[in-house]
């Protein structure tokens, strides 16, 4: 009976439910993780609710043309 064993048998002792849902993180999270640095946070929220854009960012992005709204513009042209 050959008994192999595996070099890499003690990488796989986290299981993939043990990671973190935003940045697959196992023993600590990403700088950049939502659940780690509020900017990434702030920026998540104000995707799914314009509503929540701080005044200096809309103003910003107002002065370089952009319109942050909830409403989906159709892009015509393509299609
Ligand atoms: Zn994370």
């Amino acid at each position: 009976m050959l008994i192999q064993s595996s070099p890499l048998t003690h990488s796989n002792q986290y299981s993939a439910d043990s990671a973190c849902g935003h940045c697959d993180g196992v023993i600590r999270h990403e700088a950049w993780c939502i659940t780690q640095n509020a900017g990434v946070q702030y920026a998540y929220q104000v995707v799914s609710d314009p509503a929540l854009l701080s005044t200096g960012d809309h103003l910003i992005l107002h002065a370089l043309g952009a319109a942050w709204t909830p409403k989906r513009i159709v892009s015509r042209g393509r299609q």
